[in-house]
């Protein structure tokens, strides 16, 4: 199974792709945090990125296009992928198709979130992560059980993404009616898009995205 989790920042994307990696054992491919680390460790594509992510723009076709090339002919990838925050534009899209053609696969399924604007500026101001096992949470929509300490691994270190503020955020909202939003009727065409209520709760749309992996396709 080869997947694309789709939709504008804080969708819940990348949530979903974190269960979706557990629930069915595809490689989780997140383009936004393999830039992130490549930001802690000072590469020269990490030193590229840095200014470009922290202002919300798109960091250029050719280095995603180059990080993500190298990681889907990794062994990890061959029992299947969810590509998350990737493609973000018409040219990373058609040169996904050309990578994929080499190798002889093709994209099975196509899951677009839909979430409203307002929502997103919400659910992304309020999100933070535990410093020490990574795992995500939300101020308004997923505090930790108790105060201070994350649920899984107790640890009390938090961390907020620096590209998380308002003003950043609707940067990136912008970016993807602009750019990101046009490549629907792309895989609209190729009959593998499937559009979710991304504003129903985790759990729900956890459900909902497990009936769509698991479904035969029949076109
Ligand atoms: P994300 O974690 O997916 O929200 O990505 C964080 C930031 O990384 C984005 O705002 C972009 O600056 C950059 N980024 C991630 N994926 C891509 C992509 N496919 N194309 C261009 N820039 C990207």
């Amino acid at each position: 199974m080869r997947l694309i989790l789709f939709g504008p920042p804080g969708c819940g994307k990348g949530t979903q792709a974190e269960l979706v990696q557990a629930r069915h054992g595809l490689a989780h491919l997140s383009t936004g945090d393999m830039l992130r680390a490549a930001v802690a460790a000072g590469s020269e594509i990490g030193q590229r990125a840095k200014a470009i992510m922290d202002a919300g723009d798109l960091v250029p076709d050719a280095v995603v296009i180059g990080i993500i090339a190298e990681r889907i002919a990794q062994p990890e990838c061959a029992a299947g992928f969810v590509l998350d925050g990737f493609p973000r534009t018409v040219a990373q899209a058609e040169a996904l198709d050309r990578l994929l053609d080499e190798l002889g696969i093709g994209i099975d399924r196509v899951i677009e979130m839909q979430v409203d604007d307002d929502s997103l500026v919400a659910r992304i101001t309020g999100r933070f992560a535990c410093a020490r096992c990574g795992a995500g949470y939300n101020d308004s929509f997923k505090p930790t059980r108790a105060p201070g300490r994350c649920d899984n691994c107790g640890g009390a270190e938090f961390v907020r993404r620096q590209d998380d503020t308002e003003e950043t955020v609707r940067a990136r909202l912008a970016n993807y009616h602009r750019q990101t939003a046009p490549l629907l009727p792309y895989y609209r065409a190729k009959g593998v898009l499937h559009g979710i209520d991304g504003m129903a709760s985790i759990d729900e749309v956890t459900e909902v995205v497990d009936g769509i992996v698991g479904q035969r396709r029949d076109h």
